[in-house]
């Protein structure tokens, strides 16, 4: 018999947490996760997978515009219920939780309900209860943080945004990250009058500099109403609305205010002050996943790698096969050329490097780009356009980069990913025959580089 209560203790059931609770009781292992607030975590409760939903009730708006060159007449103009939306997306988190839930029962994993406090390298107290475990895993993951201002109490984080009672008519999203330019398309796309403040000269800081400017210019198009080089002042409570003062003087006054201004690890109260941090206050982990004391063990946005859903889940994996699995992996989890999408209108999906990151790490390379007018749109009317972007290590021809703004682009990187990932060279995409009509056969059929 083992000397401890449970073979490994998580704390926190979002994707993470689950997936290596799952994983490592299907190996056997004794194992029970804490979590205090919602199964599924930040993705499936306030991230990821509302955000999509939300996402793809903001597109409709263009379909109905879009529908009228195709001959379809709407017999008034369509109106959006927020309230129905909003309802509907609820009852879908609720389903979701659920099925989480049978997951963990289904695997043997104890679930309990309460924010856990870590006591020692192999305790922990939670819910009226001092529980030891040979490994404890926190994957608690992070929460929204926003900078304080006059009136920053005034602002709602992504955690509060999507259940608001009242649709806001005028809404502003302060940030220039993924959140911010996403939440600017909802509610830009459902009929809000909508700005975006950011700080920087161009938001999407770190992705191709060409894919800011044309999503820039398309979310422009779209109707989002972007301050650039400026940032909150104040916020004041109105009858009816907020007022909001920018630095550069401008006033705006709005329903609704998201402070979308980056997330921190959720480590307070967890007992773990003693653990050494990043310089960025994430948990520090070896590639075993193990913090500075080796029983604890740390995975997904809690220890400061990409903070994405697939990631924590590899992670997961990852730790699995090495803590309790017959062998440990091979090598290290390799986070080059991870595949991501931003669901702004359009979308953005990207992978591998940025044209600076590859001029910088290449010296030669090639970039071969189009921009065009979607086929549907030649009807449509719209003046929506797509951009699809490849970048080549001149010497050894390989793809170093692929990134594309328009329809569906996560969908259309994801398969782009694999052969990126792979290795492979310019010339496997030249011999690759396209699939017509499609928008994604642009990527095969790149032959003249736009420069050098
Ligand atoms: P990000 O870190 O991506 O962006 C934060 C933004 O807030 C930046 O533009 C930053 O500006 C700005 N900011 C930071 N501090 C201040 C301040 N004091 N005043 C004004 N602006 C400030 O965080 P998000 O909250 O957008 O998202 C968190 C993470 O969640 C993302 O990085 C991503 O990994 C993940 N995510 C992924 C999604 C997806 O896969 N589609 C969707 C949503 C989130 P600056 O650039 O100048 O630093």
């Amino acid at each position: 018999m083992s000397e401890f209560d449970y073979d490994l203790f998580v704390i926190g059931a979002g994707s993470g947490g689950v997936r290596a609770a799952r994983t490592a009781a299907a190996t056997g292992a004794r194992v029970a996760v804490a979590e205090d607030r919602y199964l599924g975590g930040t993705c499936v409760n306030v991230g990821c997978v509302p955000k999509k939903l939300y996402s793809q009730a903001a597109h409709f708006h263009d379909a109905f515009e879009d529908a009228g060159g195709f001959g379809w007449r709407l017999p008034a103009a369509p109106e959006f219920d927020w309230a129905t939306l909003r309802d509907n997306k609820i009852g879908e988190i609720k389903r979701l939780n659920g099925i989480y839930g049978r997951l963990l029962d289904a695997a043997g994993v104890r679930l309990i309900n309460g924010r856990a406090r870590v006591l020692d390298a192999h305790r922990v107290e939670v819910a009226g209860e001092t529980i030891s475990a040979a490994r404890i895993l926190v994957a608690v993951g992070g929460w929204p943080w926003v900078p304080e201002f006059p009136g920053s109490e005034l602002t709602l984080d992504s955690n509060q945004i999507f259940d608001l009672d009242a649709f806001p008519r005028r809404f502003l999203v302060l940030g220039g990250g993924y959140i911010a330019v996403e939440f600017a398309s909802i509610f830009n796309g459902l009929g809000s009058e909508t700005h975006l403040v950011y700080r920087g000269e161009l938001f999407l800081r770190g992705f191709d500099h060409e894919v800011r400017e044309f999503a820039r210019d398309e979310m422009a198009k779209k109707g989002v109403n972007l301050h650039f080089e400026a940032n909150i002042e104040a916020i004041e409570r109105l009858d009816g609305g907020l007022l909001v003062t920018l630095t550069n003087g401008e006033r705006l006054e709005v329903d609704a205010v998201l402070a979308a201004t980056g997330r921190r690890p959720h480590l307070e109260g967890l007992g773990l002050d003693g653990l050494e941090l990043t310089d960025t206050g994430h948990l520090r982990v070896n590639d075993r996943f193990e913090t500075s004391v080796p029983s604890i063990l740390a995975l997904g946005d809690v220890t400061g790698g990409p903070e994405l859903t697939p990631v924590a889940l590899a992670e997961a994996m990852h730790l699995v096969q090495h803590h309790f699995g017959e062998a440990p992996p091979k090598t290290p989890l390799d986070y080059r050329n991870i595949a991501t999408a931003v669901f702004c209108h359009p979308n953005i999906g990207t992978v591998g490097l940025s044209e600076e990151q590859a001029r910088e790490q290449y010296g030669d390379i090639r970039v071969y780009t189009t921009d065009f007018r979607p086929l549907k749109h030649t009807l449509s009317g719209s003046s929506e356009r797509c951009l699809m972007k490849l970048i080549v290590d001149d010497e050894s021809d390989v793809v170093v980069g692929a990134h594309m703004v328009g329809e569906e682009a996560g969908e259309v990187i994801q398969g782009i990913a694999i052969a990126v990932r792979a290795g492979l060279a310019k010339a496997d995409f030249d011999a690759t025959v396209g699939i017509h009509p499609t928008g994604a056969e642009e990527f095969v059929t790149l032959r003249t580089p736009t420069r050098r």
